[in-house]
C-alpha cells in the first residue's frame, strides 16, 4: 500500500517535488530564469576568461571564483527549496468556527438612514513578557496569526516572519530561509563584480598583449558579453544586497516609532540573523498522514488528532 504524505494533503498552493523534499511556489518560471541566468553566465567566465587565467598561472582567481559560484547556487536551491516557515492551518475545525461566530458582523439600525454596517473585530491583544502583540485572524488558515505573519496571496499559506513573496527565487522569504536569501543575495553582489573584474582584466590584458584594443575585443567577444550582462545586472542586485544588509541591523524603525525586534546592538542583530538557531518546519510535509498532528494555532504544541483532553485553550477577551 502507498503511504500518503502531509505534503499531498497540503491545502496551499505549494507545489512539491523529490516526494515532498522541495518545496517551492506554484509559480517558479522566474526560479529558472534566475538559476539558469546565473549558471549561463559562469560558464561563459570560467570556460573563457578563467582558463585564460589557468594558462597564465594565476589559478587562485578560478578556485576563488569557483568557490563563490557554489556558494551562490547552494543558497539560492536552499532559499527556494525550503519551507519558508508556513504556519499550518488549524485542524480543528469546531474551534475555528467559534472563534469565526464571534466575528459576525454587527448590523446597527440607524434612523432615518440604512443600517450601518460594523465591521467585526478579528484581532487579540496578547502580552508576552509585559509586551504587548497584535494577533490578527486569518480566515482562510483559521488561525491568529503571530506578528510579522502575514498571508501570502500567490502561495495562500500564512508565513512567519513574512519578508516579502519573491518570484526571483520562487519561494515566499520567512523565518526559516531569511537567512539563506540573504546569503544569497549578498554573495551574488560578490559574484558580479568578481566576474566583471575577471573578464575585464582579461579584455585588458589581451589588449596590452595585442597592442590593440579592436583586435582584443575580436578575439574575446565572450568577455565582453559577461562583462555587460554583469554590469546591467550589478545595479539591482547591489540594491537588493544593501537594503537587506540595512534590514537586518535592525534600525528600521516600525509604524509604531520603535522596532520589537531590535536586539539591543547592530552586531548582535545581525549575528541572530545569519548565525541564530535553526527554525523546524511546522508543516512536516514528509509525515505519514496518520501521524498527522494537531496543531495550536501559533507554535508547534503538538498533540495526537485523538487527544482531546489536552486540546489547546484559546480564551478570547470578552471585547471580540
Ligand atoms: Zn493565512
Ligand atoms: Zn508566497
Amino acid at each position: 500500500m502507498k503511504i500518503k504524505r502531509n505534503y499531498e494533503e497540503f491545502e496551499g498552493k505549494n507545489k512539491f517535488y523529490c516526494n515532498g523534499f522541495i518545496i517551492m511556489s506554484s509559480s517558479n518560471c522566474a526560479f529558472l530564469i534566475t538559476f539558469s541566468s546565473i549558471i549561463f553566465t559562469s560558464t561563459l567566465f570560467f570556460y573563457h576568461d578563467a582558463r585564460y587565467f589557468c594558462e597564465k598561472s594565476f589559478i587562485a582567481i578560478p578556485i576563488v571564483g569557483g568557490w563563490l559560484f557554489m556558494f551562490v547556487i547552494v543558497m539560492l536551491l536552499w532559499t527556494s527549496f525550503s519551507d519558508p516557515g508556513i504556519i499550518p492551518r488549524a485542524e480543528s475545525t469546531d474551534e475555528a468556527m467559534y472563534i469565526e461566530k464571534t466575528f459576525a458582523p454587527v448590523i446597527v439600525p440607524s434612523e432615518p438612514g440604512p443600517p450601518v454596517y460594523v465591521p467585526p473585530q478579528r484581532q487579540l491583544d496578547v502580552t508576552i513578557e509585559g509586551k504587548k502583540f497584535l494577533f490578527k485572524y486569518c480566515f482562510i488558515c483559521k488561525i491568529f496569526r503571530p506578528p510579522r505573519t502575514t498571508h501570502c496571496s500567490i502561495c495562500d499559506n500564512c508565513v512567519e516572519c513574512f519578508d516579502h513573496h519573491c518570484k526571483m527565487v520562487g519561494n515566499c522569504i520567512g523565518k526559516r530561509n531569511y537567512r539563506y536569501f540573504y546569503l544569497f543575495a549578498v554573495s551574488l553582489f560578490f559574484l558580479c563584480i568578481y566576474v566583471f573584474v575577471g573578464a575585464v582584466t582579461h579584455l585588458v590584458l589581451r589588449c596590452i598583449e595585442m597592442k590593440s584594443f579592436l583586435e582584443a575585443l575580436d578575439e574575446n567577444p565572450t568577455s565582453a558579453i559577461v562583462a555587460f550582462i554583469c554590469f546591467i545586472t550589478f545595479w539591482p542586485i547591489a540594491a537588493l544586497a544593501g537594503f537587506h544588509s540595512y534590514s537586518i541591523t535592525g534600525l528600521m524603525i516600525s509604524s509604531r516609532g520603535e522596532n520589537p525586534y531590535y536586539a539591543g546592538s547592530v552586531f548582535y542583530n545581525c549575528f541572530k540573523v545569519i548565525c541564530g538557531p535553526a527554525y523546524p518546519s511546522l508543516i512536516r510535509r514528509r509525515e505519514t498522514v496518520s501521524n498527522l498532528l494537531v496543531y495550536a494555532s501559533y507554535g508547534a504544541i503538538q498533540l495526537p488528532a485523538n487527544d482531546t483532553s489536552k486540546a489547546p485553550n484559546l480564551s478570547l477577551p470578552t471585547s471580540c
